[in-house]
């Protein structure tokens, strides 16, 4: 067990200086934060810090500037939204290289006050996770709080780095109320979970999560799959995929995960195929063994859809990670919308859904029923290899509780 930022006294927080590593990697849109989820999902550690009297300071990256200062990657926007939705001033520092230049912007902070420096990705000893950068970040606070559960499967210098330097000055290292939420759903429902339990996989990234579907076979009573990722286990059953998405290199061990998962391995058993990707086509529905030539797999079919949607409602405990098509489109929208309708009507009856990845959130919202499932995660990658039993640096960095 690790201590969160509730272990801390309230009173002691008054006047420190804070470091907070924040997961504010959002997709931009002409300067503009074009999906605040990970912005607001941050608020109450922010509120309850600065609440307190700390001086808080935000570290975040912001997609890939591979360690240069690449000006479309700059938090600047960033720090004007999070402004908007704390509904007061945050103090912006736009650099990170000159090191004596960011203390001492960060000594002018006041009790209470909250400022973001620049993307830590401009630094190339973030990824490399550089002891020297993470100590000098360690060097602006008294304490280390990670609250960035989207990147807890990365050991960098402003995650399981920093946690170190700032142990390493006698200071303490804990998760963030929205590190800790995260943890409290998705181990809830992976340690004693209410059965039925089913889990969904879908997506792009086969092999990324093909290896997860061993490690959920082992706990699911169900383990639904779509999306590109059962195309590998079509080819598996030895039947074509035309020219859909798949990974030839996984096909074996697809092959030995339907032995070790049986029954409960369920597979969609029509799709949606069309041989142009574009949002005026209209895609046909093919039994899953009736897939030739140009043919792309774009969905899961009708029969599927009544099928998966069953199994759902059905469901105690419901892990999803991936969409069961390229949603993204309309014509291919309708599998990924029925499953994200079936999650939320089992959750309006008591039953924990829990949904992980980016685009399975952007899924939820778009079928409209994000208000209703139990839990969305702000953290794909972390919360596949959680699901995975693997450990997260991130986390296993911070101060145990004694
Ligand atoms: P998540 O972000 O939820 O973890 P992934 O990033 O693994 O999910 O995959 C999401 C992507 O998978 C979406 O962009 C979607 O268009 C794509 N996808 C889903 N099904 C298919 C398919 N049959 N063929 C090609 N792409 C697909
Ligand atoms: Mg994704």
């Amino acid at each position: 067990m690790k201590k969160s930022i509730t272990d801390i006294d309230r009173s002691w927080l008054s006047g420190r200086t804070v470091v907070v590593r924040v997961d504010f990697n959002v997709p931009l849109d002409e300067g503009r934060v074009a999906d605040d989820h990970r912005l607001t999902a941050s608020i109450p550690t922010l509120e309850l810090l600065s609440g307190a009297g700390a001086r808080v300071v935000l570290l975040s990256h912001l997609g890939r500037p591979d360690g240069e200062a690449v000006p479309e990657f700059s938090l600047a926007p960033v720090a004007e939204r999070l402004a908007e939705l704390l509904g007061g001033p945050v103090r912006f520092i736009p650099e990170q290289h000159d090191a004596a230049n960011v203390a001492a912007e960060v000594a002018e902070l006041v009790d209470g006050q909250v400022a973001l420096l620049e993307n830590t990705r401009y630094l190339p000893g973030e990824t490399a996770n550089d002891p020297g950068l993470a100590a000098s970040w360690a060097g602006l606070g008294e304490l280390f709080v990670n609250d960035a559960f989207g990147v807890a499967h990365r050991a960098h210098a402003s995650t399981a780095g920093l946690a170190e330097a700032m142990m390493a000055k006698g200071g303490e290292a804990v998760a963030g109320l929205l590190m800790a939420k995260e943890l409290r759903y998705l181990e809830d429902a992976l340690k004693n979970p209410a059965r039925p339990f089913t889990g969904i996989l879908g997506g792009a990234k086969i092999s990324g999560k093909i290896g997860v579907v061993s490690a959920m076979l082992g706990r699911v009573d169900q383990l639904l799959i779509g999306g590109a990722m059962a195309n590998t286990f079509f080819l598996a059953m030895g039947f074509d995929t035309g020219s859909s998405l798949v990974e030839e290199d996984s096909v074996d061990l697809a092959r030995s995960l339907m032995e070790q998962g049986g029954d409960r391995l369920v597979l969609p058993v029509d799709c949606l195929v069309t041989d142009e990707i574009s949002d005026d086509a209209v895609p046909r529905t093919v039994a899953r063994d009736g897939v030739s030539g140009d043919d792309k797999i774009v969905d899961i079919g009708p029969e599927t859809r009544a099928l998966f949607s069953e199994v759902i409602r059905a469901s105690q405990t419901i892990l999803w990670n991936g969409p069961m098509g390229i949603f993204e489109l309309d014509p291919f929208a309708e599998g990924t919308v029925a499953i994200a309708r079936a999650v939320a009507d089992a959750c309006d009856r008591g039953a924990l859904g829990v949904i992980g990845g980016g685009d399975s959130g952007a899924a939820v919202d778009r079928a409209g029923v994000g208000d209703r499932v139990s839990h969305v995660s702000t953290g794909g990658g972390a919360s596949i290899k959680l699901l995975a039993g693997a450990s997260l640096p991130g986390l296993e960095s911070l101060t145990d509780k004694v």
